[in-house]
Order: structure tokens, then C-alpha cells, then sequence
């Protein structure tokens, strides 16, 4: 960053400086907002975090009919800003977290921070196959929400073999007129409900113990290679698009030399500290394990709980 552009940014010393704008940070952010913390959270690049790329939210309690992820991640942002918590469309860059306050260096300010709450989730993982990249917004997605109406009357593949692999399958069949399910085990991880939902449904099926290993199109998908792990026979499946759905990565790279982590998820005990005194992760970035939205919300409330607590204790 040259002098001048540093010159311009607002430095604001704030006592709860939530990353993230998901489940857990707004979650975070409405419980320190309501203990008079005057929170300010940065969305990061996505609002409202993976939930608002999700259709439908069957499994979060109070909405027995199922709510849509962006009206939920829009319900969570209006409940903690009526407590006075301020959300910031902005993204950290860069943190120091060697001395408090906390540095956070983002696209428009710099923030001192007391305590430091991290809820950047999770991104989708790719495939890293050939043509993949290319073609991504061209018929290669990771959001069924987002590019499902594009495939209306159109063939499509899936690929995955988890709850989200077979959610959004689902969802592809409102438009899509065929949803294939290539899979590389011969069984999917998915919850029995998805299972059975997808197994009735006739314009779904699935492949077993097959790898997509390229993408193929000009200016849009046209087909796909796919081998057989068991036989290694390599055939071509035509197709207008491919929905990639093999897990996520968290959003923890700016940490990972300041904080303890573990397998790329930010180590935290249980009631959400990290390794450094002050800093709390919740969400998607520190749980590789339940990653739901309603968990993610829990351990975003739990963290702003403690940063509540730890604040008190200095005060004492
Ligand atoms: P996931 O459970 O990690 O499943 C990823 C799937 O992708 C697995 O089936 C895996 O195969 C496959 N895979 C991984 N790498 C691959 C590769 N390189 N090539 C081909 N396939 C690959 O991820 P997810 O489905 O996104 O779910 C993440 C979490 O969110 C889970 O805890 C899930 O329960 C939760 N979730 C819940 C809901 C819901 O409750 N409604 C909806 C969506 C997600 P293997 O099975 O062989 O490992």
C-alpha cells in the first residue's frame, strides 16, 4: 500500500470487531450489541456468508415451513442492528494480533479493536480439473441459488456426494429437466432425508465411483469426462452444466501465523477462545465438524458472551 493511500483510511478503536457477516457473526454481533459493546462487523466479500447461497433453511428452529438463506441472513443483520450493532460492507486484509488492541487493517479503515471475534466461514472447494476454472459463470457453479434458473430445461451434473451435494440437486430440479449425481464412492454422506428425498425423486440420478477429470466447452459447458475409479474406463457425458459440491475450505489464511490452528480450523476450546487472549472464533472458520447454520449461530453467541466477559474482568 503506498503512503498516500494510508493517509486516507479512518482508524477507529472499537471494543468488538467481528470478521463476518454469516450466522455466527451476526449472531455474535446481536448478543455483544445487547450487552451495550457497540459492535461493528465486517461482511467480508460475502453477505450474509454460505446460508445466503442456500435455498431453502429446513432445519433452523422457529420456521417450521423453512426459510429462505438470504431472508434468514437478512433477519439476523435487522435483529442485531436494532440493538445498535453496525455492520460494515468492508474486508480485512490484515490483522496483528501480537498486542492489544488488535490491528485490522481492511479496504477502508483501520480498526483498533479490544476484543476480536473471527466468523469468516468457509469457501466452496473446487475441483481443480481442467477446464473448471475457465468456464466458471459458464455453466461450471458452486451455487444452485444463485445460477439454477439459468438451467431451465437444461441437462446438468452434480458433483458430491454430501448434504449439500444433494440439497441443491434437489433444488436443480425445479428448472433443470435431468440432474445427474456423479459421486466417487458408491455411497453418499448425505442425511437420510436428502437420500430418500433424492432417491424418489425421477428426474434424479446418480453415478458411483466416478471422477470428473475435465470440462469441456467453447464459449459455454458442453460435456464432461468422467472415469470410473473401479474399472478406470473414461467416457464423455454431455451437459449443459456442472454444479460442484466436494466440501469447503475455512477462511482462516490471514490467521494462521498468530493464532493455533488446526487442519486450516482455527483451534478453539469451548467456549470459543483461541490461542490468543481476547481474539474468539466462531462458525464455519473454527468448526470442522457440525458446520450448521444454527451450530455456527450458537458458537457466534457464545463468543460474544466471553468477549463480554473478558472486557468485564479487565474492568474490574
Ligand atoms: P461434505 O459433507 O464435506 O461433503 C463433500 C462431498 O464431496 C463428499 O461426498 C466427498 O466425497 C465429496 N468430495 C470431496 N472432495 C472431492 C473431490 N476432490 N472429488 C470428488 N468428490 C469430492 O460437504 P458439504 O456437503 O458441503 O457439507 C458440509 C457441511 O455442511 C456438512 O456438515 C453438512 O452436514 C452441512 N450441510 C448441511 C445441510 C443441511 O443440513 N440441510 C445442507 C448443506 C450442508 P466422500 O463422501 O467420498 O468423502
Amino acid at each position: 500500500m503506498s503512503e498516500s493511500s494510508k493517509a486516507k483510511l479512518i482508524l477507529e478503536h472499537v471494543k468488538v470487531l467481528i470478521l463476518g457477516a454469516g450466522p455466527a457473526g451476526l449472531s455474535a454481533a446481536l448478543y455483544a450489541a445487547r450487552a451495550d459493546l457497540e459492535p461493528v462487523v465486517l461482511t467480508g466479500l460475502q453477505l450474509g456468508g454460505q446460508v445466503s447461497l442456500t435455498n431453502t433453511i429446513e432445519n433452523y428452529p422457529g420456521f417450521p415451513e423453512g426459510v429462505g438463506g438470504v431472508e434468514l441472513g437478512e433477519l439476523f443483520q435487522k435483529q442485531a442492528e436494532r440493538f445498535g450493532a453496525r455492520v460494515q460492507f468492508d474486508s480485512a486484509q490484515s490483522v496483528d494480533l501480537s498486542t492489544r488492541p488488535f490491528k485490522i487493517v481492511t479496504d477502508d479503515a483501520e480498526y483498533l479493536a479490544d476484543t476480536l471475534i473471527i466468523s469468516t466461514g468457509a469457501s466452496p472447494n473446487l475441483l481443480n480439473i481442467p477446464g473448471e476454472t475457465g468456464l466458471t459463470g459458464r455453466g461450471v457453479s458452486y451455487c444452485a441459488t444463485c445460477d439454477g434458473w439459468f438451467f431451465k430445461d437444461k441437462k446438468v451434473v452434480v458433483v458430491g456426494g454430501g448434504d449439500s451435494a444433494l440439497e441443491e440437486g434437489l433444488f436443480l430440479t425445479r428448472y433443470a429437466t435431468s440432474v445427474t449425481i456423479i459421486h466417487r464412492r458408491d455411497g453418499f454422506r448425505a442425511g437420510a432425508i436428502l437420500q430418500k428425498r433424492a432417491q424418489d425423486n425421477p428426474k434424479i440420478k446418480v453415478v458411483w465411483n466416478t471422477a470428473v477429470t475435465d470440462v469441456i466447452g467453447g464459449e459455454k459447458v458442453e460435456s464432461i469426462k468422467i472415469k470410473n475409479i473401479k474399472t478406470n474406463e473414461i467416457d464423455s457425458f454431455k451437459t449443459d452444466g456442472l454444479f460442484i459440491f466436494v466440501g469447503h475450505t475455512p477462511n482462516t489464511q490471514m490467521f494462521a501465523n498468530q493464532l493455533e490452528m488446526e487442519n486450516g480450523y482455527i483451534k478453539v476450546n469451548h467456549r470459543g477462545h483461541t490461542s490468543v487472549p481476547g481474539v474468539f472464533a466462531a462458525g464455519e472458520s473454527a468448526d470442522s465438524w457440525f458446520k450448521q447454520v444454527i451450530t455456527s449461530a450458537g458458537m457466534g453467541a457464545a463468543a460474544a458472551m466471553e468477549a463480554t466477559r473478558f472486557l468485564e474482568q479487565e474492568t474490574v
